[in-house]
């Protein structure tokens, strides 16, 4: 099979040719049809992550047919669409998989970081972590919602359920939880970078009752805001938007260096977390409510070979909504 490894970080993905993988026991061999492009690809690209397993595929929103199976499967028919995301293993007894945290698992393994990923014709998955994918999203439109819209719900939940919702970064998640958090009655505030124009207008098409620069104060205090761009001065920027009690998420897998701040920013029992991986109920929980919102995702397709050029043009901010990679046999 076509695959686009990455052998050494901060290197350029190679266009290599693979024996295509054979499911082991317990694991499906999926054809896939698409895979959608993370923030978290560029922080395993760029070193941000360490401990990736080399060579590796990247990639964890994939979606594809089940075309193999292998021993003791029974999950999925042959041909049935499935989505494979980011958490591809638990180990199932530890004290967070025992008490309903598996994505805090001790010894988790994660789809494009240590088990080979979806920028590639196959992929095999444990059947366990994958995922009927609904009627209504075709497969490019399907792909983003396997790590941006899971985990921009699980960040959605967490935020608590105020009504003034603040997003800080509007790509991929941002353009997928707008819409259910719409759909949940509350009102959308969206911060860009500094004078972007397309993704503050964007925002507002998907319902942002408010648009503006991350440096901007919102026009009245939010009750949550979630962190979706991966610069740590937004901390303090969301602290200072939002209200006594309010909550602020960071929802990414990296970020850069939180400055300082003043202690008043965090009096008035306001709360900073974050959001780490998903949970399979997560996973369920979303797909589920998803097509009934109906929560679109605006793609923008190119094929596998050009892995590199869609990862530096998610880095440079040219993406509205999420870039997605097609292999040319899909
Ligand atoms: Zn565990
Ligand atoms: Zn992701």
């Amino acid at each position: 099979m076509r695959a686009m490894v990455l052998e050494r970080q901060r290197t350029a993905l190679k266009e290599t040719q693979r024996e295509d993988p054979r499911p082991a026991a317990g694991q499906v061999l999926v054809r896939v049809a698409a895979c959608g492009v993370c923030r978290t690809d560029l922080h395993v690209v760029s070193g941000d992550l360490t401990d990736v397993k080399l060579p590796i595929i990247p990639g964890h929103e994939i979606v594809g047919r089940v075309v193999a199976a292998g021993e003791g499967t029974n999950r999925f028919a042959h041909g049935q669409r499935v989505g494979i995301p980011w958490l591809g293993w638990t180990c199932g007894t530890c004290e967070y998989c025992t008490s309903g945290h598996e994505n805090l698992c001790n010894r988790a393994r994660f789809t494009g970081y240590s088990i080979d990923g979806g920028y590639a014709e196959y992929a095999v998955a444990d059947e366990r972590f994958c995922f009927p994918i609904p009627n209504a999203y075709d497969d490019a439109g399907a792909s983003p919602l396997m790590c941006a819209g899971l985990i921009g719900y699980r960040a959605l939940r967490f935020a608590g359920d105020g009504e003034r919702l603040g997003l800080y970064g509007f790509g991929a998640a941002a353009h997928i939880v707008a819409q259910i958090a719409v759909h949940q009655g509350r009102r959308v505030f969206a911060f860009t970078k500094p004078g972007d124009e397309t993704g503050q207008a964007f925002s507002r098409e998907l319902g942002a009752v408010w648009a503006g620069d991350s440096t901007q104060k919102p026009p009245e205090p939010l009750d949550a805001a979630i962190i979706f761009a991966p610069a740590g001065a937004l901390v303090p920027a969301a602290l200072a938007a939002t209200r006594k009690a309010g909550v602020v998420v960071c929802a990414g897998i990296h970020m850069s260096p939180i400055p300082s701040f003043s202690y008043d920013l965090l009096w008035e029992e306001r709360v900073v977390r974050s959001v780490a991986n998903l949970t399979r109920a997560d996973a369920e929980e979303f797909l589920a409510l998803a097509p009934r919102v109906p929560a679109r995702t605006t793609t923008t397709s190119m094929p596998l070979t050009q892995a590199n050029e869609a990862l530096a043009a998610l880095r440079d901010g040219r993406v509205t909504g999420a870039v997605v990679l097609v292999p040319s046999s899909a």
